[in-house]
């Protein structure tokens, strides 16, 4: 059964596409809402539209903001009414009670320090488990479409690397095998390699990454450090493409990569680019329940 969240004030920060899908659910839910950064919308008419963002967290005993994020400085760049602008900074989390539940995609440090200096819990939404596995199957879709454009071959028959296999790794080496290219994984954990050879695919330790590179088409990598290094890229064929999905600034040598003439791409935010609806109805599937728990059952 859904949760009901009555009477639970909620100050929702900006947003795209997904926060609408939340917040039609948390409407159902029962929850008083303050949107900030949302327009007169006939099914939204159940939401007080606050236009200073600071009035809308005073007293909210949950703030949501986007999924997207901030950018380094705390803006809030996601609005559906740009005429709103959103800062998280010192004067909006000084005005939000310590204890209170404070949702974000993934918190820049900025963020992150306000966050700790006001004592808020901070919730970073896109590393719960039970919200970035969901994601990884329109981040995965989008890292192969991404490919499917960029080169004259299919994927059917490319010889894929997938580069770490946590969440979106696992997704991605699947739906690749399950298309039909040569997939190799690239991990460094016994049990995910363990994993990789239970799914029927390659793979390799990440100490091994120098022979496995030079014969991809493709190089997929979720990893977040720097595992791309320009040593590795040198051995990679000129014609092969990197599709480096790891959260900013990716696990590739950008520069080195440019300047050896190798296609390589960040592809950031995909769930919000390639599925909106399906990435706002997995925030909107699991938020009302995260907030009933924190909440203590409400
Ligand atoms: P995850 O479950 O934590 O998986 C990360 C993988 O990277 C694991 O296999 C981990 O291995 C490995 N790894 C981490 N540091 C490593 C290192 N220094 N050397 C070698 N391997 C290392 O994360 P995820 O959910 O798959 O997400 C992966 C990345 O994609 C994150 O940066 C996330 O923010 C990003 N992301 C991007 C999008 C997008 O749209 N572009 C969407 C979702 C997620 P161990 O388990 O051994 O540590």
């Amino acid at each position: 059964m859904a949760s009901r969240l009555d009477g639970i004030v909620i100050a929702v920060l900006g947003g795209d596409e997904r926060e609408l899908e939340v917040v039609r659910t948390l409407l159902r839910a029962g929850a008083e809402l303050r949107l900030v950064g949302y327009p007169a919308h006939a099914e939204l008419g159940g939401a007080l539209r606050v236009p200073d963002p600071v009035v809308a967290v005073s007293g909210a005993q949950v703030v949501i903001a986007p999924m997207s994020n901030t950018d380094h400085e705390g803006n809030v760049k996601a609005r559906l009414d740009k005429a709103v602008s959103i800062r998280i900074d010192n004067e909006l989390l000084a005005a939000v009670s310590p204890e209170t539940p404070f949702f974000i995609g993934q918190a820049k440090p900025v963020v992150r320090a306000l966050a700790a200096r006001y004592r808020l819990r901070l919730i970073e939404t896109a590393d719960v488990d039970e919200i970035a596995i969901l994601n990884s199957i329109p981040t995965a879709e989008g890292a192969i479409q991404i490919a499917m454009q960029e080169l004259p071959i299919t994927i059917h028959g490319s010889r894929s690397v997938v580069l770490g296999f946590g969440r979106c790794g696992q997704t991605l080496a699947r739906m690749l095998h399950a298309l039909g290219a040569k997939t190799c994984v690239v991990a460094r954990s016994p049990s995910h390699m363990a994993r990789a050879h239970e799914m029927g695919l390659d793979c390799r330790h990440i100490m091994e990454l120098h022979r496995t590179v030079p014969r991809a088409d493709i190089v997929f990598n979720t990893v977040p450090s720097l595992v791309l290094t320009r040593k590795v890229l040198e051995l990679l064929s000129r014609t092969s493409l990197i599709v480096d999905i790891a959260s900013e600034p990716g696990g590739t040598d950008f520069e080195a990569a440019r300047e050896l003439g190798l296609k390589a791409i960040l592809a950031l935010g995909l769930p919000g680019k390639v599925a909106p609806k399906t990435a706002g109805r997995i925030l909107a599937r699991v938020l009302p329940g995260m907030i009933s728990t924190l909440l203590g059952g409400h």
